[in-house]
């Protein structure tokens, strides 16, 4: 699609990724005639699509209700209730197998294209905005916008584009600089952080556990509320797995405060309390007495990790159940449910993260997506304060609020 270059755009979007795909095509869905243009300032559009989910694309997560749902966005949870009442996990099931998509819902409830690549997502995208006609530019960053008399004027790296709505999709960013066009229109940006990261132990003795998982673990942190049950994956630098992943997302503005540095305190089995612990070794003294302590370990802590736990506890190896002081016992009991853990530093998990912070939702009208300073100015996906835990949650949040946006506009394309 040509444009003479005092044409002026019905909607431009900027950022090809998923938010701006998505927006960009339901905008022309609903109006066949709006002209639409996609601004993305790398070469390559749908990038992030592309890795995402280890190259297999969760796009969503299982339908749960709602409130339940917005349950699992440490930021955003409240809007969430009611943006997804517009669109859903249900929605976007459809909304992809109604394009050919066909879907599968694995058994932990994350949702996955059947092909289990994330380029059938992308081929969809493709397919859908040359057959409804929208723009694309790429190598285009947008680098400064002004709005005159009703009509936007983009200054980009290959000059001035204007529109009458622009739908911004330029994801997320730890760096300020990103949002610097956004600040220059007077919206307030709350502080940026990482999220999804994975802990570096500062204590080497877990290194030689590298692999062993626990599947129930729960996991605090000292001297503050947040904790956190699921598996738990030993890495060579320190902490991985669910447990951990969500942990860094409730924490993000917690820990990064913390600059990274923090205890962790773990219980291998979240049933483990000093009761059910008492009980359990009871009767393994009465059971095992006379057996060597080392190769009767409690469930379901593995082998490698029981035999750490006894060293910790100054429990030798060779001894029998019937040997060990009262006193040791109980220093394991505490290492069994409360293992302390100095955190030092944190690891990109798998290079899937996301951004807490962003555009302050205070500034946007929910039931449009719309800014509420610059009328015509619309947001969606990441670069918005809303970011979710792993399994397909940041994927909704995109399509959610894009699909929002898209809605609107075509309601005030039809006003005009
Ligand atoms: C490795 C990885 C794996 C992931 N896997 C999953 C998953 O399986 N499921 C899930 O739900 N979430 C996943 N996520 C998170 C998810 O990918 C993002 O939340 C989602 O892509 C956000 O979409 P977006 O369109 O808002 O932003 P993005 O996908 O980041 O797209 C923004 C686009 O805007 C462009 N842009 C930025 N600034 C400008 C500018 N000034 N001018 C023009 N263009 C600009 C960028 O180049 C980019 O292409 C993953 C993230 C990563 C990093």
């Amino acid at each position: 699609m040509i444009h003479k270059p005092d044409h002026i755009f019905d909607t431009v979007v900027i950022g090809g990724g998923a938010a701006g795909f998505f927006g960009a095509i339901n905008i022309v869905e609903r109006q066949r005639s709006a002209s639409v243009l996609i601004l993305e300032k790398t070469s390559q559009v749908l990038s992030k699509v592309k890795v995402s989910g280890g190259g297999r694309c969760n796009v969503t997560h299982e339908d749960l209700p709602l409130k339940t749902f917005a349950k699992h966005y440490p930021r955003g949870e409240k809007e969430l209730r009611e943006l997804l009442q517009d669109f859903s996990s249900v929605d976007v099931k459809h909304w992809f197998e109604e394009k050919g998509v066909r879907l599968k819902t694995e058994s932990d409830g994350r949702v996955f294209p059947e092909s289990n690549s994330s380029q059938t997502i992308i081929d969809c995208f493709s397919k859908e905005i040359q057959k409804k006609n929208i723009a694309l530019k790429t190598s285009c960053a947008v680098i400064n916008v002004r709005k005159d008399n009703g009509i936007f004027y983009l200054s980009t790296s290959e000059g001035e584009i204007k529109t009458k709505y622009i739908l911004a999709c330029t994801g997320g960013s730890q760096n300020a600089n990103h949002y610097n066009w956004l600040k220059d229109l007077s919206q307030s940006i709350t502080p940026l952080h990482p999220s999804l990261f994975t802990f570096n132990a500062a204590d080497h003795l877990l290194k030689n556990l590298a692999g062993v998982a626990l599947p129930h673990c729960r996991i605090r942190i000292r001297n503050s509320k947040l904790q956190e049950e699921g598996p738990l994956l030993i890495t060579h630098w320190g902490l991985s797995g669910p447990a951990v992943l969500k942990l860094s997302a409730w924490g993000a503005v917690e820990l990064a405060e913390r600059q990274y540095s923090f205890d962790a305190l773990i219980a291998w089995d979240y049933s483990f309390t000093e009761a059910v612990l008492k009980e359990k070794i009871n009767a393994l003294i009465k059971e095992y007495g006379k057996k060597k302590i080392n190769n009767t370990a409690i469930e379901p802590i593995p082998k490698r990790l029981w035999e750490l736990l006894l060293f910790q506890s100054e429990i030798e190896e060779e001894q029998t159940w019937n040997n060990v002081s009262q006193k040791k016992i109980n220093k394991l009991i505490e290492n069994l449910m409360s293992y302390p853990l100095t955190v030092k530093g944190k690891t990109t998990f798998k290079e899937e993260f996301v951004t807490a912070g962003g555009v302050s939702l205070k500034d946007i009208h929910l039931k449009t997506m719309e800014s509420v300073k610059i009328q015509g100015l619309h947001f969606a996906g990441e670069l918005l304060n809303i970011d979710g835990i792993t399994g397909g949650f940041n994927f909704q949040a995109a399509w959610t609020t894009a699909f929002i946006a898209a809605k609107n506009i075509v309601t005030s394309l039809n006003k005009k």
